[in-house]
C-alpha cells in the first residue's frame, strides 16, 4: 500500500485535484507545516500497517492552532501505538482541510478474468451501507463515464435535490477520466480507492487515497493462441467410442447407447469383446479399417494419454474426453491433463473436455453424452459448464417440447473452450438463440470480444452462477477453477451484448422470445391489444415495472379505430377490444396498427378464450399481423388447454407465446435491458 501522500502525488500527475500537504516527523514541524498550509488543517497517521486510519484514532480534523497541531501530533502517534504496537510509523501528514461537500467514492480493482474495473458511487463512511455503486471494465470513454455518473441512485444529489445547488458534474467527469488514465497507465496498481472525493458547486477534491501496488502479475494470462476449430469437426461422419461397453452400469454403455441413432459410421472400441451392442468391436482405435472423424473416450483417466496417442497416430481430428479425474482433482490430475493436451497438440488432435458430457447435436443424430434420453432437434444451442445441469435441462426440455440445435458440455476446457463453442453455434445455421451456463471464464477479454461478435447476429443469454459468497466457494471446488466476481460478470455480459438471467426457466423464455427471424425489437415503444380489461390494466403495471414504454396513440389512429370499435372502447393504449371482441375486430385493429408501424416497436397481444373467439382464430390473426409488419409481436394466450391449438400454431412460426402475463413483460424487460439499457428490469 502506498502512503496517502504517494497516492496524492500519483493522482495529481493525472489531474486529480488533491489537497496541499506536508509530511512531518515532530510536533514542532507539525505546527510549522500547519501554519504554512493555513488553519484549519487535518492531520493523519502514515503507516503501511494502518489501512483504515480513523479506526486507529489516526485522523484529527479541524486543527486550528499551533498548540492544537502539537497536541494532535502526540495524540495520533500514541493512538497508533496503542492500536498496533508493531505498526511502522512513517510520520504524520498535515493537509489542507477541505470544505464539506458531497462525498463520493472512486475505486478500482483488478478482476482475475476481466482485468481492471473502475467503480464509482456514493462515498464516505456509509459506503458499505448504501451500496450505491456502479462499475465498468476499463478502458472507458467519456460517454461511458457520463453514463456511470447518471446511473447511481444518488445522482439527484449531484444535479441538485430539493433546493440544493447543483454540484460540478463536469469536474466529476474529468476527475473520473483522469482516474481512468491513472489506472490504465500504472500497470502495477491493482487496487485503489479515493474515499471520499468531495464534490462542490465548483470543483472537487480527493481527501483520501489508498493505492495498492504489486510486483507480480495479477490478471490471468491470456491463453496462448490456438488454431480455430473447423466447422466440419462438429459434423463427423464416423465416430469411435473408446471404452464402449456391454455392461449397462458403465458410462461406456450409455454413451454407446445414445450414439446408436447416429446416421454415420459407429465403431465401438473394446479390447475384451468382439461385439458391443450389436456392432463389431475393435481392440483399439488404430485397428479400425476406416478413417475416424471423432473419438469419444470413456476409459479411466490413467489410460487416456495412451488413447490420445493412438488417436493422434490414426489421424483423428477431434476427441471428446468424458472421463473425469483431471484438473478438477488437484495437482496430480492437472499434470495428467497437461500431458494429454501436449500429446494432442503434437498430433494436431483437438480435445473436448475432459470431465464433460461432450456434445449433442440433435439435427445430426449425434449424442456423445449419457443423458437419459436424447433431446429433440430445435433452434436453441445450450452450452454448459455443468454436466448435471445439462442432464436436467435435457430431461425437462422433453416434457416442454423444447428442441436444441446443439447441447455442449465444456468440462475442464483443456483445449476447446467456451469461445470455440460460441463461435461454432454462432455460425451454425440451425441455431437461432444461444444459452450459456457459466461458472467462470478464463480469458475474459477474449470472451467479451467473441461474444460481442456473435451477439450481433444471434442472441446470447447467460446464467452465471456464484453470485453468493457461498456460491463462489462451491464453484471453486467444482470445475477446478475459481469464480470471478459476479458484478463484473454482469457488466461484462451487458457490454458484450449478452442477456443475463438468473434461472433456467428465464433463460429458455428469453431464448423463445428472441429465436425469431426478427430477433430484437428495434425500440422499446409498445402497444397492447387485448380483449381482457383486467389484463389491460395489469399490462400497464408490468410494462412500467420492467421498463417497457407504452406509447400514446395519436388522434388519427384513434379515429380510424372508432370506425369499427364499439362506442365505449377505451380510446387509448392498452387497446381494450372488450370481452365480446371477435376475430373480425382483432383483424381490423391489427391492420390499422400494421399501417402505423412507425409508431411502435413491439405489440403485446393478450388474449383469453371465450365463446366468440377461439385460440385458433386468435393465432390466425396474429400470424397475419406478423406477416404484415417488421415489428416484433409477442403473444400471451392466457388460460388452459383451450388455448393450446393457438399456442402451437404460433410456435410453428417462432412467434413467442407466453402463458403468464408477468413473464411476458419481465422477459421483454430483460431483453430491453441488454439492448437499450432500461433501468431496473425485473429478475428473470
Ligand atoms: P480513513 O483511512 O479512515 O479512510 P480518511 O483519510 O478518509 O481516513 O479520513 C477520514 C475522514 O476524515 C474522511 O472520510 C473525511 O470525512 C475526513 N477528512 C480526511 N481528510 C480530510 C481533509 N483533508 N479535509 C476534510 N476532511 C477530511
Ligand atoms: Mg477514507
Amino acid at each position: 500500500m502506498l502512503s496517502e501522500s504517494e497516492g496524492y502525488d500519483l493522482l495529481k500527475g493525472y489531474g486529480v485535484p488533491v489537497p496541499q500537504y506536508r509530511i512531518v516527523m515532530t510536533p514542532h514541524d507539525a505546527a510549522d507545516a500547519a501554519e504554512t498550509i493555513g488553519f484549519p488543517v487535518v492531520m493523519k497517521i502514515i503507516s503501511p500497517q494502518i489501512v483504515h486510519k480513523s479506526d486507529a484514532g489516526g485522523v484529527v480534523v479541524g486543527v486550528g492552532s499551533r498548540e492544537a497541531a502539537v497536541a494532535a501530533f502526540e495524540k495520533i502517534i500514541s493512538g497508533a501505538k496503542k492500536y498496533n504496537n508493531d505498526a511502522e510509523i512513517k510520520g504524520v501528514i498535515v493537509e489542507q482541510q477541505a470544505e464539506p461537500g458531497l462525498e463520493l467514492i472512486i475505486g478500482g480493482k483488478t478482476d482475475p478474468a476481466f482485468g481492471k474495473v473502475l467503480t464509482f458511487g456514493m462515498g464516505g463512511t456509509l459506503v458499505e451501507l448504501m451500496k450505491d455503486i456502479t462499475l465498468r471494465i476499463l478502458p472507458l470513454d467519456e460517454e461511458t463515464v457520463r453514463q456511470m455518473v447518471k446511473e447511481i441512485n444518488g445522482y439527484p444529489l449531484i444535479t441538485g435535490y430539493r433546493g440544493m445547488k447543483p454540484k460540478d458534474e463536469e469536474a466529476l467527469v474529468s476527475t473520473l477520466m483522469a482516474v481512468n488514465r491513472f489506472f490504465l497507465e500504472n500497470e502495477n496498481v491493482v487496487e485503489f480507492d479515493i474515499n471520499p472525493l468531495r464534490l462542490y458547486e465548483q470543483g472537487a477534491l480527493a481527501v483520501d487515497a489508498r493505492v495498492i501496488v504489486t510486483d507480480g502479475p495479477v490478471q490471468e494470462e491470456a491463453r496462448p493462441e490456438r488454431p480455430p476449430v473447423p466447422m466440419e469437426y462438429f459434423n463427423p461422419r464416423s465416430i469411435a467410442v473408446v471404452g464402449a461397453s456391454q455392461d449397462s452400469t458403465k458410462m461406456g454403455y450409455a454413451v454407446m447407447h445414445n450414439l446408436l441413432h447416429f446416421p454415420g459410421q459407429l465403431y465401438p472400441v473394446n479390447n475384451k469383446r468382439s461385439e458391443i451392442q450389436g456392432l463389431k468391436a475393435y481392440p483399439n482405435i488404430t485397428a479400425i479399417p476406416a478413417p475416424i472423424d471423432l473419438a469419444v473416450i470413456t476409459v479411466p483417466a490413467i489410460h487416456v494419454p495412451r488413447v490420445i496417442e493412438e488417436c493422434g497416430a490414426k489421424g483423428v481430428p477431434m476427441a471428446v474426453i468424458i472421463t473425469a479425474g483431471f484438473k478438477e482433482m488437484g495437482e496430480h490430475g492437472k499434470a495428467l491433463e497437461d500431458r494429454i493436451v501436449s500429446i494432442a497438440r503434437n498430433h494436431g488432435t483437438r480435445l473436448i473436455g475432459p470431465n464433460c458430457l461432450g456434445m449433442i447435436i440433435p439435427p445430426r443424430g449425434i449424442d456423445t453424452t449419457y443423458v437419459h434420453q436424447s433431446p429433440r432437434p430445435g433452434n436453441i444451442a445450450f452450452i454448459s459448464q455443468s454436466g448435471a445441469i445439462i442432464n436436467t435441462v435435457v430431461d425437462w426440455s422433453l416434457s416442454k417440447n423444447i428442441g436444441f440445435s446443439a447441447v455442449i458440455s465444456v468440462g475442464n476446457q483443456a483445449d476447446l473452450d467456451f469461445l470455440d463453442y460460441i463461435r461454432f453455434v454462432g455460425k451454425d445455421e440451425k441455431t437461432r438463440a444461444i444459452i450459456l451456463y457459466i461458472e467462470q471464464v478464463t480469458d475474459g477479454k477474449a470472451f467479451m470480444e467473441v461474444a460481442a461478435e456473435v451477439a450481433k447476429c444471434k442472441p446470447i443469454i447467460a446464467i452465471k452462477s456464484g453470485s453468493s459468497s457461498r456460491g463462489q466457494a462451491a464453484a471453486s471446488s467444482h470445475t477446478g477453477s475459481l469464480s470471478g466476481s459476479y458484478d463484473v460478470y454482469m457488466e461484462a455480459f451487458r457490454k458484450s451484448g449478452i442477456i443475463a438471467v438468473h434461472t433456467l426457466t428465464g433463460a429458455f423464455l428469453a431464448a423463445q422470445m428472441l429465436a425469431h427471424r426478427k430477433r430484437y425489437p428495434k425500440g422499446k415503444r409498445a402497444v397492447v391489444i387485448t380483449n381482457a380489461g383486467g389484463f389491460a390494466v395489469l399490462s400497464s403495471d408490468y410494462a412500467e415495472r420492467y421498463g417497457v414504454e407504452m406509447v400514446d396513440l395519436p388522434k388519427e389512429v384513434i379515429d380510424e379505430m372508432n370506425e369499427f370499435l364499439p362506442e365505449f372502447w377505451n380510446k387509448g393504449n392498452p387497446i381494450d377490444l372488450l370481452g365480446d371482441a371477435n376475430e373480425k375486430r382483432f383483424e381490423k385493429t391489427f391492420s390499422v396498427l400494421a399501417k402505423h408501424a412507425d409508431l411502435w416497436d413491439i405489440a403485446f397481444i393478450v388474449g383469453f378464450p371465450n365463446l366468440v373467439l377461439n385460440s385458433e382464430q386468435m393465432a390466425r390473426q396474429i400470424l397475419k399481423f406478423s406477416a404484415a409488419t417488421e415489428n416484433r409481436l409477442v403473444a400471451t394466450l392466457l388460460g388452459g388447454a383451450s388455448m393450446d391449438v393457438g399456442r402451437e400454431m404460433l410456435k410453428e412460426h417462432d412467434i413467442p407465446s407466453f402463458e403468464e402475463l408477468d413473464y411476458t413483460y419481465r422477459v421483454m424487460g430483460r431483453v430491453l435491458w441488454q439492448k437499450f439499457r432500461v433501468k431496473a428490469p425485473g429478475l428473470l
